[in-house]
């Protein structure tokens, strides 16, 4: 199987089955994990407990990382004839810059994608939230602590300001949640400020996450806050503020995916007597990518519990369901 590294000791696996023409269809699942806090004594080897397998990423997204290899060769033992071709890919980075799919969808051109994640059997992703990181400064003018005619308190502005973020996220995200991936995702994440007691702090900055629903920017959510600032004026004539978008996703909301998604429901009534039920999310996943690029993709897979903490598992009986959904839904869309 080709590697591509993504970054040193990173790779990307890549297997491919068929004729190497169109239609590609790609499964995807992440290779990486996130750390190992509160549990490095036992993190590193999986247990079994019941039907749950317990590891680190066992559900997200190593155990979807074994059904995909499991279904490849099942597809080979079983002399699976397909029309087109078939990608398998298990990626890198997708818990951090998601470089492995952006390299993923620049070197492999392909019709359709499904994306393996802890889903939860019978369910289908077709929508999520973007995101942003943004940091949020607001100006003040250092000064001697004794001189309050010379300084401007940089942080108590910014507590105003932060305190208007709050309503605004309570008035408008929480009030008007998307049906799918629910309220908008918004909280406050890093701060920064100020020298020492005796000064007046000169800046003070906000690092805030911030959500986007399908249909908006991130450019939205600045010219929202840019609005509050401009409120805020009314009291604070002077006021000076400075919004740094760091990184922004843009949402998911699967378009032109029919036919992936004819082969998912006869795939899904012909294995669990039901078509899947589409699904949101207020995560990000690299389905954003795909989408963004125009692949028609969505996201199947086990429920597992726990993620990103100590004692994540997966149900293992969901994930043998899970890989014979992906067997039979490759088998009908490349018939
Ligand atoms: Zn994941």
């Amino acid at each position: 199987m080709p590697t591509t590294p993504i970054s040193a000791g990173r790779p990307n696996v890549i297997a491919r089955l068929g004729s190497g023409e169109p239609p590609v269809l790609c499964l995807n699942a992440h290779l990486d994990t996130v750390g190992d806090a509160g549990w490095p004594d036992r993190c590193y080897s999986a247990t079994l407990a019941g039907d749950r397998l317990v590891g680190l990423g066992a559900a997200d997204d190593k155990g979807h990382c074994a059904a995909l290899l499991v279904a490849l060769e099942q597809l080979l033992e079983r002399k699976i004839a397909l029309r087109g071709t078939l990608l398998v890919a298990w990626v890198a980075d997708e818990e951090a810059e998601s470089r492995g799919t952006s390299e993923l969808i620049e070197r492999h051109p392909m019709d359709a994608c499904i994306v393996a994640e802890p889903l939860g059997l019978g369910r289908a992703l077709v929508t999520h939230q973007g995101f942003g990181w943004l940091d949020v400064t607001v100006a003040g003018r250092a000064a001697h602590g004794s001189a309050p005619e010379k300084g401007i308190d940089a942080i108590s502005r910014l507590a105003e300001l932060t305190r208007r973020l709050d309503a605004h996220a309570e008035r408008t995200f929480r009030a008007h949640p998307h049906p799918l991936n629910g309220v908008t995702v918004y909280h406050a994440s890093t701060l920064r400020g100020g020298t020492d007691y005796a000064t007046y702090p000169a800046d003070a900055t906000l690092g805030i996450e911030i959500g986007t629903q399908p249909g908006e920017t991130i450019a939205d959510r600045v010219a929202e806050i840019e609005a509050i600032v401009t409120g805020m004026r009314a009291d604070l004539p002077d006021l000076e503020a400075r919004i740094d978008v760091r990184l922004h996703r843009p949402p998911f909301e699967a378009h032109g995916h029919e036919r992936l998604w004819d082969a998912l429901d006869g795939a899904s009534r012909d294995l669990l007597g039901r078509s899947p039920e589409p699904v949101g999310e207020n995560a990000w996943m690299d389905t954003g990518l795909l989408g963004a690029a125009g692949i028609p993709s969505f996201s199947v897979g086990a429920a597992g519990e726990n993620f990103h903490a100590p004692d994540e598992s997966v149900d293992m009986a969901e994930l043998a369901s899970v890989t014979e959904l992906l067997i039979a839904t490759v088998e009908r869309y490349l018939a």
